[in-house]
């Protein structure tokens, strides 16, 4: 089956609105394993609606629209399915009824202009809409089927799950599951992460490798088709595994993990709680562990770049060690950012030893504040699970324990 997206509005041309709801149309789609070839914004004009309806009906099987459907004058979704079907609007009297009811139940009355909500084109069937008024609409064109829902999210999103990935599965005799997985490297550029998965990246068929990199982590999916869950679990189990031998030490972890919960969750296994003292991250890596809601976080110290320290690591041991006493901590991070060495460096004290990292410096601007704490952040993880030489290629500058 291949699927187009229409997404319907003018003020998604003119920036108004985010257009979330294409977002979440294509991850729905890809989890199902549902190919999307193309999406198309186009303004509340009926011409353009009709072209762009009637273009992606020559490619595809099923176009999926969003917005339009409301029950004011720009709303015209409904009768440009019933031009590129070359039928009229039908009444349908039950529709009306079930709108009334909806606004009876919340103590409003219809006006005029909702009859249009109950408007279908001839030979299209409405989709039922538990989370508004306006139905949904599933019309068999001849030439593929268009599918529209409202535009608001609230609306669209639990009709599309519910209602028309069921029904599109079923018509088009989909079976098998989709499943993905994703692992999360932080600290490594996504090219270095390439450079050992290219091939993997290239070659594999099902499941499928990509790479997606933000300044905070590297995210890699793998994907599997399967004929039930455990099938496509299985399949994905041998390629994670392929992964992790090539990235040693390098998955920070999976899903829903954030990395300042991996390290607060380190950090309460072995019962120690850890004070921050940082510099160019104008307090990130305090504010991260501060959204992971633990009580791993002891508190720290914010410094200006430029503080004045002397810029070694007998300074960034030193203020650790004031660190632990003033935040009655078991470990501190300190950060220092050296712009004269073009360089950060981390020291991280616990009670087994001190450990020193240096880093090719990210800069204090907003980018660069994200991947400096991520980078420091990470070196605690690699640390503290105890991965003492983790990055190809960079051999950490082991220190003398004191
Ligand atoms: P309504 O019955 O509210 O008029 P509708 O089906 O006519 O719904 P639109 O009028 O196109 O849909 O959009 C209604 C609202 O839904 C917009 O103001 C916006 O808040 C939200 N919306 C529309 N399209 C999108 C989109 N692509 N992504 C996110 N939100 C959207
Ligand atoms: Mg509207």
């Amino acid at each position: 089956m291949r699927a187009e997206l229409l997404m319907i509005g003018t003020e998604l041309l003119i920036g108004q609105i985010e257009d979330t709801n294409s977002t979440f149309m294509s991850r729905v789609l890809a989890e199902h394993g549902i190919h999307c070839y193309q999406k198309t914004t186009v303004g509340d004009n009926r011409d353009r609606i009709n072209a762009a309806l009637n273009a992606a009906l020559e490619r595809c099987d099923v176009v999926l629209c969003s917005g339009g459907l409301g029950p004011t004058e720009d709303d015209i979704t409904r009768e440009c399915v019933a031009d590129v079907m070359g039928v009229r609007l039908e009444y349908h009297e039950e529709l009306f009824e079930a709108i009334r009811r909806r606004f009876a139940r919340i103590g409003r009355s219809v006006t005029g202009n909702n009859k249009k909500q109950a408007l279908l084109p001839e030979g299209a069937e409405a989709i039922e809409n538990p989370h508004g008024t306006a139905p949904g609409l599933w019309a068999d064109t001849g030439r593929g089927f268009v599918v529209c829902m409202p535009g608001v999210p609230f609306e669209l999103k639990p009709m599309l799950v519910e209602r028309v990935i069921p029904r599109l599965r079923e018509v088009f005799g989909m079976t098998g599951v989709l499943r993905y997985r994703v692992l999360k490297v932080c600290g490594v550029g996504e090219s270095r992460i390439d450079a050992v998965m290219g091939d993997l990246i290239n070659s594999q068929v099902n499941p499928t490798v990509g790479l997606l990199a933000n300044p905070e982590s590297v995210k890699i999916r793998i994907a599997a088709h399967g004929r039930d869950e455990d099938d496509a679990r299985a399949r994905i189990a041998p390629v994670e595994e392929e992964v992790r031998r090539r990235l040693p030490g390098l998955i920070m972890g999976a899903g829903e993990d954030t990395l300042e919960g991996v390290v607060c969750r380190l950090l309460r296994e072995r019962h120690w709680t850890l004070a921050v003292g940082e510099t160019g991250t104008g307090g990130m890596i305090a504010q991260r562990l501060t959204a992971a809601g633990s009580t791993a976080f002891a508190g720290g110290r914010v410094w200006p770049v430029e503080a004045g320290f002397p810029r070694d690591e007998e300074t960034a041991i030193d203020l650790a060690g004031r660190l632990l006493l003033d935040c009655k901590a078991d470990c501190a991070l300190v950060l220092l950012y050296l712009p004269r060495k073009q360089r950060s460096s981390v020291v991280f004290r616990t009670p087994e030893g001190d450990h020193f990292r240096e880093v090719g410096q990210y800069g204090t601007g907003a980018r660069g504040q994200v991947r400096t704490s991520v980078w420091a952040l990470e070196q605690v993880r690699r640390i503290l699970a105890g991965e003492t030489n983790a990055e190809p290629g960079e051999v950490p500058k082991p220190l003398d324990p004191r």
